[in-house]
């Protein structure tokens, strides 16, 4: 006789948070009374109590094996009462309760090559993306491209000595999983050219009204092609998104030789001191140069330090570039200004120079 099929648990939800709090959160829940940053990575909040909890926050590559999650769990166990959380930009934290266990949980972190920073004004973890190691749609990869950046950056993790925070995100296609569009620094995946059209297969694999559908620029129309029903694709109307491969798989862009990596900057999500805003283009291209891309990580780390030695106090990197103007921090960057830089999309308009305002830079 047939097994009974298991009971199907369904809709049950995430366990309650409260389920995983250390008791000195529990007991100190929406009663803090504040936090300072006694050094780079560790944060120490006091409870109205009087009550004390560091955490202590180390860089992680996000994509951890469960090798590692149980390193971090028995570093939790011996350090921290058994208790750790991820932040937002994935860095790990460990919730520890005694002051003594502080230094040896530090630098038992730092001896396994996770580094203890991403507090203040600093470069706290890199946001990204699947990248060539899961997703079908990636022009760049992230993780590599994500190593290489911190390597470079690392100074600035473990520090905070920078003039306000510096958010790098990454994301590996124009869908923008992530933050790139709202962070200070951001790398972006790029294709460079239409999508190629497997004729025989777009009918059968394909919805061609939801491909059709899928343009932001409607280059697509429905086409007979070889006595196929299929679409035809207006080139000179199409800018490489790849919206229409992410719902037609048999309209791939992904090129090795031809893809690679944009470069925004100026963006931001707090409210704090100036309105949140979106990154705009500063390098329209860079090429994928694995394992180490050179060109992208050389023009982080520029951008980073232009940034450092111009800026005040507080200002990050839109706010800076708003004060000095885009002309000056192109010219400071060295980048050369491209007709790629001019927005052409709807109510493009909006982000053209509709003043006599402009600075002339002295030769
Ligand atoms: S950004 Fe694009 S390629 Fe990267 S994970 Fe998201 S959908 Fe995939
Ligand atoms: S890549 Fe983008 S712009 Fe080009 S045809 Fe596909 S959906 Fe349209």
């Amino acid at each position: 006789m047939a097994e009974a099929p298991a009971k199907r648990i369904t809709d049950i939800g995430p366990p309650h948070h409260k389920k995983f709090l250390p008791p000195v959160i529990l007991n100190n829940y929406g009663k803090w009374k504040y936090h300072e940053i006694p050094r780079p990575g560790v944060l120490l909040h006091v409870g109205e109590t009087g009550d004390k909890l560091w955490s202590v926050r180390a860089a992680s590559p996000r994509l951890i094996a469960i090798d590692t999650l149980r390193w971090y769990a028995d570093l939790a166990d011996k350090y921290a009462g058994g208790h750790l959380r991820f932040t937002s930009r994935n860095n790990v934290e460990f919730l520890v309760t005694e002051e003594k266990n502080v230094d040896p949980l530090i630098a038992e972190l730092t001896a396994a090559g996770y580094p203890v920073g991403g507090t203040g004004n600093a470069i706290s973890n890199i946001v990204h993306t699947q990248g060539w190691v899961h997703c079908h749609s990636a022009a760049t990869d992230a993780s590599g491209i994500v190593k290489c950046v911190m390597d470079e950056l690392t100074p600035y993790f473990t520090s905070m000595k920078l003039p306000g925070k510096l958010r790098i995100a990454l994301a590996c296609c124009l869908n923008m999983c992530g933050a790139v569009h709202c962070s200070d620094i951001a790398i972006l995946g790029i294709h460079r050219h239409a999508p190629a059209i497997k004729h025989d297969q777009v009918k059968k694999v394909c919805e061609i009204p939801s491909v059709v559908a899928a343009c932001p620029t409607a280059a697509i129309r429905p086409a007979t092609v070889e006595g196929n029903a299929s679409v035809e694709v207006i080139e000179e109307n199409c800018m490489y998104c790849a919206n229409c491969y992410t719902v037609c798989p048999a309209m791939p862009l992904n090129d090795p030789d031809t893809d690679g990596v944009s470069i925004w900057v100026g963006g931001k999500v707090s409210n704090a001191r100036t309105e949140p805003r979106f990154s705009k283009l500063a390098i329209p291209f860079l090429p994928n140069n694995p394992p180490r891309w050179p060109e992208v990580t050389e023009v982080v780390k520029k951008l980073v330090e232009l940034w450092a030695a111009d800026a005040r106090k507080y200002e990050r990197m839109g706010d800076w570039i708003e004060r000095i103007g885009w002309p000056r921090f192109f010219k400071l960057a060295g980048i050369e200004f491209q007709k790629q830089h001019i927005d052409d999309f709807k109510h493009a308009g909006l982000t053209f120079k509709r003043s006599t305002h402009i600075r002339f830079d002295k030769a």
